[in-house]
């Protein structure tokens, strides 16, 4: 089976007008991140809870649970950022290592569609479990890098930042990645597990930012310190059954962590399974493939394309596809 990633192409056209595409849910989380800042604070930040949509992109997936864990993770880790782009586009983490979990894309676009794919060895990831249930993401990625990017379309540069993994968890290596790129810090909690309900993921990511200090906002840069550290006091004692459960709504929660801040909420922005492969896309990529190739990937008359990310196989017929001539 020959297997696809589509990973750099953009939206050409909107989903709906695009027939060909493979049954995928239509299905929306509203309140998906819920954008907050705590007024003269120097803090603003993030809480994502895909909920449902969580179990929906992961189960489509057959990789181990420790794998799709991560990915859980990842997938709210792209949510959080994308939320905060100011142009159309997406925000996409690439993870490569060279322990069991091989790959790990995760991306979200401006409009908060999610997608991802993860490449492990399931024998060696059950090798892994034998020596250690519970493997942080440093034990299945092992030593490699971590990229963020920023693409925003057709003519315009990809913006991507890559740093060596350090830290055991997600939490931890995109905690590390700001801190080398960013000029402001940050603070990153990253939440999955399988819960009664099913997959369940969350993020609460908050940066420090600048304020107009002394007379202006009445904020010494000493008391903006002060504010941010207590901010972070309190963003760590969420907990996971609290970001997990659905019955808590996003608002609840902040209230709870930060009412005593000055806890001003933005709108929430949604979020929504986001694949973005068609079939006419597969068609014409194979068109580029040579008679040869054409050949040698099809079966039984049959060319069979394997969507990566929400894991659809597309049917070509070989007849169908004329491949390019030398
Ligand atoms: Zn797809």
């Amino acid at each position: 089976m020959q297997r696809v990633c589509a990973m750099t192409s953009n939206i050409s056209s909107p989903a709906f007008l695009d027939t060909s595409r493979p049954d995928t849910p239509d299905l929306v989380v509203p309140q998906g991140v819920v954008p907050f800042y705590l007024d003269n604070r120097p803090v603003r930040g993030r809480l994502v809870r895909p909920g449902v949509l969580t179990d929906m992109l992961l189960t489509r997936h057959d990789n181990p649970d420790c794998v799709l864990r991560l990915a859980g993770e990842a997938l709210a880790l792209v949510a959080a950022l994308a939320s905060a782009l100011k142009f159309q586009g997406s925000f996409s983490l690439q993870a490569k290592g060279d322990g069991p979990l091989s790959l790990l894309l995760a991306d979200c676009t401006d409009a908060g569609a999610l997608r991802f794919h993860a490449r492990s060895d399931d024998e060696a990831v059950a090798e892994l479990l034998k020596a250690n249930p519970n493997p942080t993401a440093s034990d299945l990625l092992g030593k490699g890098y971590i990229a963020f990017s920023v693409d925003q379309g057709p003519d315009t540069d990809i913006h991507q930042g890559i740093v060596e993994i350090s830290g055991e968890s997600l939490s931890e290596m995109a905690a590390h990645y700001f801190a080398t790129s960013e000029q402001h810090a940050c603070w990153v909690k990253l939440f999955c597990d399988k819960t009664e309900a099913g997959w369940r993921a969350g993020a609460l990511v908050m940066e420090k930012i600048a304020m107009g200090g002394g007379i202006e906002s009445g904020v010494t840069p000493e008391e903006g310190e002060d504010a941010w550290e207590t901010a972070i006091t309190l963003a760590t004692t969420l907990t996971a059954r609290e970001v997990l459960d659905d019955r808590l709504g996003s608002a609840d929660l902040l209230y709870r962590l930060f009412h005593a801040e000055g806890l001003i909420t933005g709108q929430p922005r949604a979020l929504a399974f986001g694949c973005r492969c068609s079939r006419a896309r597969l068609s014409s990529l194979l068109e580029t493939f040579s008679l040869d190739d054409l050949d040698h990937i099809a079966k039984d008359g049959t060319i069979t394309m394997n969507c990566q990310f929400c894991n659809h196989d597309f049917h070509f017929q070989r007849s169908e596809i004329s491949g390019k001539t030398a």
